[in-house]
């Protein structure tokens, strides 16, 4: 088996993620997380490596100062990146437009088309390409590669990605459905086709994690996907609102005179599980509902109902279900949420294995042997889905 390793960096707005890895195997060499990049505290940064964990603080001024401390803490704890480079380093970048379809070695043209996409996703785009820029510098020889959250999603039919909007919106403005989180549904449905053993499945895979999205998957492509233009459309998230009358920001622009600023802030920062309960991780509503907490039994009623009704009509729209998968950080941990959007959906014929769901583990099936549809827990990995599109795109093979 190859030894050869990938580095994969997902640069956030004050955040940097990454991990070391060996694509055939799966091992994850080194991993690290460097926070609050840019803030008054100076900045943390967390190197793990060979079982240890290395911390520091301070002068993580911008992301170039990230990536140098990374960079040095490689050197310092390892592996050792200049004796043994990484074959590629994978970066994964929120938003490709239609113009990027498929992951895509980076030059000084795609960093340039890369930023005229910024207006499409000003959140995240500018970040990502930060930490492009950064580990250019750092790593200059090692060819780069962007993987695309939206990649996954080029298959949308026009159906699906059109909105019901005038037309000249999506040439002029780019309006229309792009999808996110496209590398973890793409990772997880491949692992149910793995499982299941077959192909041609109608499948619907929930990544419930800060964000979470829907995505419906047809003998192995995206064919519909509940995030939007944004991220912010569909399921109910950590701080953000999924689903809402268009109409609501009008009312309060007219009403509460809020600004673009204050609404945009308002549904993406301050709305989902923190705008109902006051908080916006999951494991404090579930720890608030247990001890009878009416708004926390509330938010998880509200954000139930709204998976309940994203798999039904994926169901329908695909003419079928035969599978449904549960990642991300709720997805993969909360036996509760899962019990109660299965037994919501019986009418599909899902028996569960209550037992199995209680106990999940890794990769489990959480229904019977007898179940119409077959359900799974299946704990993302999107470094590793990354670093494979990177020895993919790197094969002779593979035109850029
Ligand atoms: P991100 O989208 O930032 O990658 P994660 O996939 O880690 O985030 O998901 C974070 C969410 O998962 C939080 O709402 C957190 O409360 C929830 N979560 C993590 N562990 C558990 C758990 N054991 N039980 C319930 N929820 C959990």
């Amino acid at each position: 088996m190859s030894t050869e390793r990938v580095l994969v960096l997902n640069a956030g707005s004050s955040s940097l993620k990454y991990q070391l890895l060996q694509p055939d195997s799966g091992a994850v060499l080194a991993k690290g997380l460097v926070e609050q990049i840019g803030e008054p505290s100076g900045g943390r940064h967390r190197h793990t490596a060979g079982g240890k964990d290395h911390e520091s603080t301070g002068g993580l001024v911008d992301m170039p100062a990230a990536l140098a401390a990374v960079g040095a803490a490689f050197d310092q704890h390892g592996p050792d990146l200049s004796a043994e480079p990484p074959i590629a380093v994978g970066h994964r970048v929120v938003h490709g437009g239609t113009r990027f379809q498929s992951t895509t070695r980076i030059d000084a043209v795609v960093l340039d088309t890369l930023r005229a996409l910024n207006p499409l996703a000003p959140l995240h785009n500018p970040a990502n390409i930060a930490g492009i820029e950064a580990a250019l510098e750092l790593f200059p020889q090692v060819p780069q590669f962007a993987i695309f959250d939206t990649a996954f999603h080029a298959t949308l039919p026009p159906a699906a990605y059109t909105y019901a909007v005038p037309r000249a919106w999506e040439s002029e403005h780019g309006v229309r459905r792009y999808g996110f989180h496209g590398t973890s549904h793409q990772y997880v449905s491949e692992r149910v086709t793995a499982l299941i053993g077959r192909p041609d499945l109608a499948t619907v895979v929930l990544h419930l994690g800060n964000g979470c999205s829907a995505c419906a998957v047809l003998d192995g492509r995206s064919v519909d996907t509940s995030m939007g233009m944004t991220p912010l459309e569909g399921l109910v998230m950590g701080t953000r609102c999924g689903d809402i009358d268009p109409a609501i920001p009008f009312h309060l622009a007219r009403t509460a005179g809020l600004g673009i600023g204050e609404l945009d802030t308002a549904l993406n920062k301050q709305s989902g599980l923190l705008g109902l309960t006051g908080d916006n991780d999951f494991r404090a509503v579930v720890t608030r509902a247990a001890a009878g907490d009416a708004a926390a039994r509330a938010a998880i009623d509200i954000v139930t109902l709204r998976l309940v009704k994203y798999v039904g009509a994926y169901a329908a729209g695909m003419g079928r279900l035969d599978a449904i998968a549960f990642t991300g950080g709720i997805g993969e941990h909360n036996p509760a949420l899962r019990a109660a959007v299965l037994e919501r959906l019986a009418l599909f014929g899902i028996e569960i294995d209550s037992a199995a769901n209680e106990s999940a583990e890794g990769e489990t099936r959480l229904t019977t042997p007898g179940s119409r549809v077959t359900a799974y827990v299946i704990p993302t990995n999107e470094e590793l889905q990354i670093a494979r599109e990177c020895t993919t795109a790197l094969r002779p093979s593979a035109g850029d």
